[in-house]
């Protein structure tokens, strides 16, 4: 329990903290990876570089040290945080190395103004906010592990199947090596992949979502090969996974994580909108919605930049087939000649709201959403202007956990 003093201390510095945070946070990734080069081994380093991590750790750390005397008011963000630091193999010895890091490197940016009674109060802030995290983590570890066909940490799967879905996009079709029971998962899950590349000097873990619905006897995630452009490097582990690794090879998997999940007890209308790779778990939710709940109107709405980069077109044209409560609208970026001719999209130019309310024939849904970050903030903005509520919109952002405040 912290006293009224050490709360004081801390709500009156968080602005100043706030102010430093990116210096605070850059610093601490140094200090972090100088003294636990093994740590290297967990972090993504191109979130890194970009200064993405340092931006979610600051915004985390400072959202937990606001709500210091009521942390289960961001108990969902804990959740989520917790959710990706599970599936990474972050563990509760973790929390005393982050802190001492953390406060040294507040000690270092600040200098004299960081009196020992701010330490001190951010000390015993942290060791609360970690106790948080551990307590919610200890609970996914154990949940993880005890489900049927569950596990701790990294499980062998071996590829069984590679099928190319675009010119950017491959499916992995995932099965345990041992032959065990297969973890269940929610539609809209992800599993983080542990890579070994043979030219790097630490492994890289990165999140895929599940790609196809759940109950099958494998699991499938569909990865974006990240290309490199001008001073912009190639992405480390989708090249390496798109490029060297084949049926019969070996990949590291953790247990299905993630709480962007497709509520199955809600009956009303639901529209499923992506943007590029981000239409990976709206495959699965789509695919879920369509076997287990028939009578649920569904709207899929997918931006491509055109029709070689639009990965399982001909999969939901067909279950739309099949499925009348299924409609379908396409919106390419740059459409093609080809495209043209073979009146292959429904829109060009970019997702926006008079577009979505002619295709949306009822407002009142569910909306979930992924794909990359403009498209995330259009569409945000787009529901929020039409008067969605905040309850009814879900999304997932394939970047760090807690940092999407920066697109509400
Ligand atoms: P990285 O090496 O991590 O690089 C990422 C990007 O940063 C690249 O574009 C690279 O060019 C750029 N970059 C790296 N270093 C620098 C630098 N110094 N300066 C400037 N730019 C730099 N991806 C999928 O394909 N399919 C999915 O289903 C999917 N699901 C996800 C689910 C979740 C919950 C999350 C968080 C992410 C998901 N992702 C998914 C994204 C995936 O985890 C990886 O981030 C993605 O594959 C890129 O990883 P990489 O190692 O290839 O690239």
């Amino acid at each position: 329990m912290l006293s009224q003093k050490t709360i004081q201390v801390i709500k009156s510095t968080v602005p100043v903290l706030e102010v430093h945070g990116t210096a605070i946070t850059k610093r601490f990734y140094e200090m972090l990876f100088t003294k636990h080069p093994e740590l290297l081994n967990i972090f993504n380093h191109a979130n890194q570089k970009q200064g993405r991590q340092q931006t979610a750790l600051a915004n985390a750390v400072y959202a937990a040290a606001l709500h210091i005397e009521n942390l289960e008011a961001i108990l969902p963000v804990v959740k989520q945080i917790g959710h990706k630091h599970r599936s990474l193999g972050i563990k509760a010895e973790h929390y005393p190395i982050v802190g001492e890091n953390l406060l040294a490197a507040i000690k270092d940016v600040l200098g004299d103004a960081a009196t020992d009674e701010i330490i001190q109060a951010w000390a015993e802030a942290y060791g609360v906010i970690a106790d948080a995290f551990i307590s919610v983590e200890a609970e996914m570890y154990e949940q993880a592990c005890e489900q049927p066909g569950g596990w701790s940490d990294f499980r062998e799967f071996v590829v069984q199947r590679k099928v190319v879905e675009s010119d950017v996009i491959t499916s992995f079709y995932l099965v345990p090596a041992d032959k065990g029971l297969l973890a269940a998962y929610e539609p809209g899950q992800y599993v983080s992949v542990k890579a070994d590349i043979p030219s790097e000097s630490n492994t890289h873990i990165r999140q895929y979502s599940l790609s196809d619905a759940p109950g099958n006897p494998y699991y499938r995630i569909s990865v974006k090969r990240e290309e490199g452009m001008g001073d912009k490097p190639a992405g480390k582990v989708s090249v390496y996974l798109s490029e060297c690794i084949g049926e019969g090879d070996v990949l590291l998997l953790s247990a299905p994580a993630g709480d962007f999940t497709l509520n199955q007890e809600d009956s009303r209308p639901v529209v499923l909108l992506s943007g590029g790779v981000g239409l990976t778990p709206m495959i699965s939710m789509l695919t879920t919605l369509v076997n287990s709940q028939p009578a649920r109107t569904v709207t899929f709405i997918h931006a491509a930049q055109n029709g070689s980069l639009h990965a399982m077109k001909a999969y939901v044209e067909e279950l739309a087939r099949n499925h009348p409560q299924l409609s379908y609208y396409w919106c390419y970026e740059k459409p093609t000649d080809r495209d043209r001719e073979q009146h292959a999209f429904h829109k060009e130019g970019y997702v926006d709201l008079s577009w979505l309310q002619q295709v949306i024939s009822k407002k009142e849904a569910s909306y979930y959403f992924c794909g990359p970050l403009p498209f995330m903030k259009a569409i945000n903005r787009a529901l929020k202007e039409w008067g969605v509520p905040a309850e009814d919109i879900h999304y997932e952002f394939f970047g760090p956990a807690g940092s999407l405040e920066s697109f509400s």
